[in-house]
């Protein structure tokens, strides 16, 4: 009998054995484990307290996360990795959850990110974008294509038919320095877009414009950080366009639901296309100083429409631009945008501003806290090429993501410098916070709402493809 036969005989019958025999925790072999993986499974809680008896570590496990815990997951439990980051890379990679650590002998998990990267590799993604856009040519190409890839996957392209903007406008109210309106505009037929239009009482004109998009806070562009980023603007010498995101507060009878579909991302960046018509189109204005400025959900709609809005000439996109993080809502990445031509990152779809003044508001509190090194480096680097390196900023405060006092007193002198306000009128204490009810031009409860106007999500979609198609 050969040696190999002999092995064979042996081998069918430790097969034969394993399947057969009931499974025993301890037999930790090779043969047990190839044969039977499933006698390994353990739950991730049961496998994240071993490694943090082993380990000494202090995991904790995100709320999001907390309903994966009970999932199993095949990992022999001899399996040893000593590295508390690797071991918790293999433990969370079937489960596509992910980690961050927090300190010396800390970390957290979290709930799938996909629109996540880990931000070492994000960081040597814009290194290689750094060397490989080294001269204008070659960026260019990457910016055309950024750009056209943007349209498509937002449905821009075609993009609907510019049909009149039927605009709705209330009574002005007077301010210190400033007025406000209720301006209603049809951005294609059947859908509306609400803002309030803050201008200033005082100076000759002709003024700049600023379109000011809001993030996804609760109280959306009724908040006070809102409203004081606006008025204080208007008071400056800007006429500004403060409105709402779709199926956002207080405007319209749309559901939220029709806000957490990617169809949103296209809409409310032709909506701020349609507001820079309309302010375009008022009397005593300079269509020649367009800037924008938003912060998080609408910082990622500020270099979108900076990206695809050649009218708008100064960009301030506050706590968004990141290499690694492409915002979590349908509205910024729900659409396979980022993962086209080889991954773009939203530093990239800032850069495509470039050569026009740019400035980053940064947070050491959230996914911009990388700017200094990473986001920056690579926007003065994209600017260089064209001999601009000092039209890129930024600045960075140790505060909580949003636009809080700090972040206006950044936005306030690179304004003033680059569309020719007034900084010596910047006094938030001259501001009146106004109340939702006074600023929707369809009333609280949307009892002015437009006849035959979109109400559902469904709807909206075919007025959407309605305006594209129409000829
Ligand atoms: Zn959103």
């Amino acid at each position: 009998m050969s040696r190999r036969f002999l092995c064979s005989i042996i081998g069918a019958a430790l097969l034969a054995g394993a399947a057969t025999l009931p499974a025993s925790a301890q037999d930790y072999s090779y043969h047990a484990y190839k044969n039977n993986k499933e006698r390994y499974a353990q739950t991730l809680g049961e496998l994240l307290d071993a490694a943090r008896a082993d380990l000494r570590v202090e995991i904790v496990v995100d709320a999001n996360a907390k309903p994966f815990l009970e999932q199993k997951i095949p990992v022999a439990p001899w399996k040893y990795w000593a590295d508390p980051s690797l071991r918790l890379a293999y433990l969370l990679a079937p489960l596509d959850l992910t980690f961050e650590k927090t300190g010396e002998n800390s970390f957290r998990v979290y709930e799938p990110w996909y629109q996540n990267r880990p931000e070492d590799e994000a960081a040597a993604h814009l290194e290689r974008a750094k060397a490989r856009y080294a001269d204008r040519e070659s960026w260019e190409k990457r910016r055309d294509a950024i750009r056209a890839t943007l349209l498509k996957e937002f449905q821009l392209d075609p993009a609907p038919k510019k049909t009149p903007l039927n605009p709705i406008v209330s009574e002005t109210r007077q301010h210190d320095g400033y007025s406000t309106t209720n301006v209603a505009l049809e951005i294609f037929p059947k859908y509306w877009v609400c803002g309030t239009l803050f201008r200033p009482t005082e100076g000759d004109g002709p003024f700049p414009l600023v379109v000011s998009p809001h993030g996804h806070g609760k109280e959306g562009r009724f908040a006070a950080d809102q409203q004081y980023r606006a008025a204080t603007l208007a008071r400056m010498g800007a006429v500004v366009f403060a409105h709402g995101m779709l199926g956002w507060v207080g405007d319209t009878p749309l559901k939220i639901d029709s806000h957490r579909d990617p169809i949103s991302g296209g809409i409310q960046t032709w909506s701020t296309m349609r507001v820079i018509d309309y302010l375009t189109s008022l009397e005593n204005v300079d269509a020649s100083r367009i800037g924008i400025t938003g912060e998080s959900g609408g910082g990622s709609q500020t270099f979108y429409a900076s990206a695809l809005d050649e009218r708008i000439t100064v960009s301030v996109p506050t706590v968004m631009v990141s290499a690694h993080f492409y915002g979590g809502c349908p509205c910024e990445s729900g659409t396979p945008f980022h993962s086209r031509l080889g991954c773009i990152t939203n530093a990239e779809v800032a850069a495509t501003f470039a050569p026009k003044p740019l400035k980053l508001i940064a947070s050491k509190q959230d996914w911009t806290k990388n700017t200094p090194t990473v986001e920056y480096p690579f926007l003065q680097s994209i600017y260089g090429l064209y001999d601009a390196a000092d039209r890129v900023e930024y600045e960075i405060f140790d505060e909580p993501h949003g636009y809080g006092k700090s972040n206006r007193g950044a936005l306030y002198p690179f304004f003033a410098k680059e569309l020719g306000l007034d900084l010596s009128r910047v006094d938030e204490s001259k501001v009146t916070i106004e109340p939702m009810e006074a600023m929707t031009p369809f009333g609280p409860n949307c009892e002015k709402y437009p006849e035959g106007a979109v109400r559902t999500l469904e709807e909206l979609r075919a007025a959407f493809e309605a305006a594209k198609s129409a000829e």
